[in-house]
């Protein structure tokens, strides 16, 4: 968990980041502003193979500019370029937020993919399939199936019936709670813990991990709402927790 903080940074993680790891490739799934920091606790700056982005709100993506001058700048030299995959217009996103057009040398840092929903393709071991969710801008839940394993995150997203598809029986859902029930959050936008654990349960996933959670949210609350719409085993995401799929 390199971030795990909804929509904005709180005092005890960044945003979304998660650092995806098998057979030694390194797959991060978002890059949310503050999760490079993280990122480095866990291996070497340069040590990632691909990068899988959600959606282009901020706090899913922002830190790829900072990591791009950590690759271009690298006193061991450039770095090669890195495959980037995420819905369309990230390129364009993650180049407006670096510099003045025309940015300079960004397609040297990246190779960006545009991702279809639906579509599966490979990253390295894992067999990645995305599915477009719930969101006010185009979003992607991810499922990572590796070793006989699989790992579904659920992005940002309100209510999905494509996301229950998406999940179903993964070994483990990683999956958005952003706010609890009361009082009543805006709609379309994200899930409560009630409705993040009724995913996992129609979804039949072995095991639920929260994240997203705002920083004004109770963790407390949102565990609550999950345990009684969830009967597998539930837990809060926390920064820096690694977990066994
Ligand atoms: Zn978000
Ligand atoms: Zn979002």
């Amino acid at each position: 968990m390199l971030g795990c903080s909804g929509t904005f940074p709180g005092p005890e993680s960044p945003c979304s980041g998660y650092l995806v790891e098998h057979d030694g490739y390194h797959l991060v799934l978002d890059l949310g502003n503050g999760a490079l920091g993280q990122l480095q606790r866990h291996v070497d700056l340069l040590a990632v193979d691909a990068v899988q982005v959600s959606h282009l709100h901020a706090d899913h993506c922002l830190d790829l500019v900072a990591y791009s001058y950590a690759r271009r700048y690298h006193p061991g030299g450039r770095a090669p370029a890195l495959p980037v995959h995420g819905p369309p217009g990230l390129a364009a996103r993650v180049a407006g937020a670096y510099e003045a057009p025309p940015a300079d040398g960004l397609d040297e840092v990246y190779d960006f993919h545009v991702v279809t929903p639906g579509q599966t393709y490979r990253l390295g071991p894992f067999e990645v399939t995305t599915a477009q969710v719930e969101h006010p801008v185009e979003a992607h839940a991810v499922r990572l199936r590796a070793g006989g394993r699989t790992l579904v995150y659920s992005g940002d997203t309100a209510c999905s019936d494509a996301l229950v598809e998406l999940a179903g029986g993964c070994d483990l859902l990683l999956c958005e709670a952003s706010w609890p029930s009361e009082p009543a959050p805006p709609p379309g936008i994200h899930l409560t813990g009630r409705e993040a654990g009724d995913h996992a349960e129609r979804a039949g996933a072995v095991r639920l991990v929260l994240t997203h959670l705002m920083p004004f949210t109770d963790p407390a609350l949102v565990l609550a709402e999950a345990r009684q719409s969830y009967t597998g085993p539930v837990e809060i995401a926390r920064c820096g927790a690694t977990y066994d799929v």
